[in-house]
């Protein structure tokens, strides 16, 4: 059973709203260097189409923060800048028009330093995004606790909240994350039993796609069941137009989100009628990827079961020898050459969204 959303506060992100029961919201970071305009926009548009809503980027230096309202501008996704000590980037990406700060106060150093870039923050609106991650905890964290273990994640992330807090600034919102989904599923239940603040989720270093994915989704699936969780991300080592497939089939999954168009298919077995079902089911996913309409697409492998299991899709292709049977409801509409199945699917989708 899926527990009731906590109630955390609520926090504007870009237009976005974050907490306090909004929408769980899906999250990815490109991997392009931020200084090159065109490339980062690309990614961010592609990433955008495929349903991601919240876009982080790095800020290394000068040139990555002042491409950042170009970038803004362009990329049409709420942008969060992601910096880890310095000050001034985090100034010039404020002035720049971010939607978000991730940084961590307590390693900016001085505290006017800390007040300045709080107080630029306040005065824009914009959140900052606290990240707690088990790999680099404080020395003196590590000391005390021996290991990064979920109280040691929750002490820091509280550290750098009451910094935040002490100089009046609220907007925040936190990820604990860990590589050991274990350690990152406790971090986030003992901050959730303690404070109001949004959390994003994620599991750090998950891995390269199907691993990363499974390891992601089986502590995030736990957190979310709990209610805990208000933006997440799923972190691979792959395209990240991977990591937005993955989070919008986990919410949809839990019910948490329509996400889209989801699509079934068969495992195939000696019946199947075609050599290359796996990269049809593959092709069909990715090209109704960003499609919000709340479908199901089915695409099964032979004639003889494939009618029967594809019952419950809203329309279904069933692969026969040399040709496609094409199903919109249950009812069979269309018989097309093996060849054209995918496009034949394709226009059945967009015929069914209008009606
Ligand atoms: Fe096998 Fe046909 Fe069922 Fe696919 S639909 S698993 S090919 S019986």
């Amino acid at each position: 059973m899926m527990k009731a959303r906590k109630q955390t506060r609520s926090i504007n992100l870009g237009g976005i709203q974050v907490g306090a029961g909004a929408p769980i919201s899906i999250q990815s970071m490109c991997t392009t260097r931020t200084a090159d305009i065109e490339a980062t926009v690309g990614q961010v548009r592609r990433l955008a189409a495929a349903g991601c809503e919240i876009i982080r980027v790095s800020v290394l230096d000068k040139d990555d923060a002042e491409a950042l309202s170009e970038i803004k501008k362009l990329g049409c996704l709420p942008l969060v800048a992601d910096i880890h000590f310095d000050y001034r980037l985090a100034l010039t990406s404020i002035a720049q028009g971010i939607d978000c700060l991730r940084i961590n106060p307590g390693n900016i150093g001085d505290k006017d330093r800390i007040k300045a870039v709080v107080e630029a923050a306040a005065e824009k609106g914009i959140p900052i995004r606290i990240g707690v991650n088990g790999g680099s905890l404080e020395d003196s964290i590590v000391e005390k606790y021996g290991t990064a273990s979920p109280e040691g994640m929750l002490e820091s992330a509280m550290r750098h909240v009451r910094i935040l807090e002490d100089l009046d600034f609220h907007d925040i919102k936190v990820s604990l994350k860990a590589s050991d989904p274990l350690t990152t599923i406790e971090a986030n239940r003992l901050f959730s039993n303690q404070s109001d603040i949004p959390l994003h989720l994620g599991v750090t270093e998950a891995g390269p796609l199907v691993s990363g994915a499974v390891r992601s989704s089986a502590a995030l699936a736990i957190l979310l069941s709990e209610g805990i969780g208000d933006t997440l991300r799923i972190s691979l080592s792959a395209d990240p137009v991977e990591e937005v497939r993955a989070a919008r089939t986990l919410l949809s999954s839990l019910g948490l989100r329509k996400a889209g168009v989801r699509v079934v298919s068969c495992p195939t077995c000696g019946r199947c009628q075609v050599s290359n079902m796996f990269e049809i089911a593959e092709r069909v996913e990715a090209r109704l990827a960003g499609i919000s309409a709340d479908l199901t697409v089915a695409v099964m492998g032979c004639a003889v079961n494939g009618p029967g299991e594809a019952r419950d899709a809203d329309i279904a292709a069933v692969c026969g020898k040399n040709s496609g049977l094409i199903y919109v409801l249950g009812k069979k509409v269309k018989t097309v050459p093996q060849d054209e199945i995918e496009d034949a699917l394709l226009e059945k989708v967009q015929e069914l969204i209008k009606t």
